[in-house]
């Protein structure tokens, strides 16, 4: 590996021009203290940088590259459409297939909207759901990520079924407060919440397998208590499936623990690596969306017929041969790095679902934001460090999950895991 000088240069550059040198901030490597490396092209389940250097790459693009980078059909898709026009602000035909074998996969999209981005397809539903209930309150998860509108970037107040506060400057005090945040996997806050708060809950929201603060599973019937609990007091159940839907089975989460929530999103694996995502459910709430309902809503790109065309052609590709293969990846990576940790004496736990997996620097299990948060962040940048060296794309933060792809191979794992001895070795 080099020394990584085009990419330093780039970074330069770029730092003369965009805030931290990045379009968006994990992409800067600031959590493990480094810098980040340019990529110039892609192919399958490698990078090569700017700099000639060639990753194997557990990003995939946060989440959306399940088939590897650059799969044919995809790109073929992409460049039939794209000579037909990029985008008219005018339905297609295009979209409406691509509606129709959303809903196959996920029964619960009664009715569905296309969007460009997750951050839109939360930001949307939950406006949805407070019009569609005419209450205000929308209850998250510590440690859970939805994207960054003003009402979902807030963390806890003091105490349980308080008022939540701003998790970033520029979000007001006043929207703040409208957010409850409670912790993963504590069926307990969550009764207690809707006992004291129930009648202005318009909305639950969690992620149903966790990737942003590390991959955390639901315990055994959190999902099944949130939707009922929704249900009994007039609230809304929103599984936010951006990073797991059509991830960990077809039909997402829903269809892996066999769940029928009244709201979901989607975006990167159905977006198929383009600016699209999805917002949908229950044929009685969607019936609010403009133009049938109050709920005003829209998007100069939405349903583009290129970004259409990607995830109907990655969509194609979602066999069950596809999931059985990645299982089988995922399952040899999280035991080489389980022994790894352990022949090297590191406290550390391996937590996967399906090709979401994480290392993280503690003794497990890692349910909650509480625990994921007590990792060894500093042995984690210094590991990552050393997996980077050794050719290894690692997320460059011990609170994302990494993600596999199809395009992987055998020998990909073997490499992988033998880096991950010499890193923890080194570290
Ligand atoms: N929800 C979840 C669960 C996500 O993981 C993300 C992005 N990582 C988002 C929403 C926001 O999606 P986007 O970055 O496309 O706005």
């Amino acid at each position: 590996m080099s020394d990584r000088p085009a990419s330093q240069a780039l970074f330069e550059r770029a730092s003369a021009v965009l805030p931290g040198g990045v379009n968006s901030p994990v992409r800067a490597f600031r959590a493990v203290g480094g810098s980040p490396v340019f990529i110039a092209r892609a192919s399958k389940a490698r990078l090569i940088s700017a700099d000639g250097d060639e990753y194997i790459d557990f990003i995939n693009s946060w989440g959306p590259a399940i088939l590897g980078h650059g799969h044919p059909a995809v790109i073929e898709a992409v460049r039939e459409a794209a000579m037909g026009g990029l985008s008219f602000g005018a339905p297609t035909a295009l979209e409406v297939l691509f509606a129709e074998r959303l809903q196959k996969l996920y029964p619960s999209l009664e009715k569905l909207r296309c969007v460009s981005s997750g951050t839109e397809a939360t930001m949307s539903a939950l406006r949805v759901a407070r019009g569609f209930t005419g209450r205000e309150v929308v209850v998250k998860f510590e440690g859970c990520y939805h994207g960054h509108a003003d009402h979902l970037l807030v963390k806890a107040g003091s105490g349980l079924a308080t008022f939540g506060v701003p998790d970033s400057a520029g979000v007001p005090e006043a929207i703040a407060r409208l957010t409850l945040t409670l912790p993963y996997n504590d069926p307990e806050a969550l009764r207690a919440a809707f006992a004291s708060r129930g009648k202005e809950i318009a909305a639950v929201i969690l992620e149903p397998v966790v990737g942003n603060m590390g991959c955390v599973p639901p315990e055994p019937g959190f999902l099944q208590l949130v939707i009922d609990l929704c249900r009994e007091h007039g609230a809304l159940s929103v599984f936010d499936e951006v990073m797991t839907g059509s991830r960990l089975a077809p039909g997402g989460a829903q269809e892996r623990f066999g769940l029928r929530p009244d709201m979901t999103t989607l975006g990167k694996v159905v977006g198929g690596g383009m600016p699209l995502a999805v917002y949908g459910g229950r044929e009685d709430v969607m019936r609010t969306v403009a133009p049938l309902g109050p709920v005003y809503q829209a998007g100069t790109l939405s349903g583009n017929p290129v970004a259409v065309s990607a995830g109907l052609a990655t969509l194609a590709e979602l066999t069950p041969a596809l999931y059985e293969r990645l299982e089988v990846l995922g399952a040899a990576l999280e035991e080489g790095l389980r022994a790894a940790a352990r022949d090297a004496g590191v406290p550390a736990c391996v937590q996967r679902v399906g090709s979401m997996i994480t290392l993280f620097f503690r003794e497990g299990p890692v349910r909650s934001w509480a625990e994921a948060s007590g990792s060894d962040t500093k042995r984690f940048a210094r590991w990552h460090g050393e997996m980077l060296a050794r050719g290894i794309y690692w997320p460059p933060s011990q609170y994302e999950a990494a993600f596999l792809c199809a395009a992987l191979t055998d020998d990909d794992i073997t490499r992988t895991v033998a880096a991950c001895r010499e890193a923890l070795a080194a570290t």
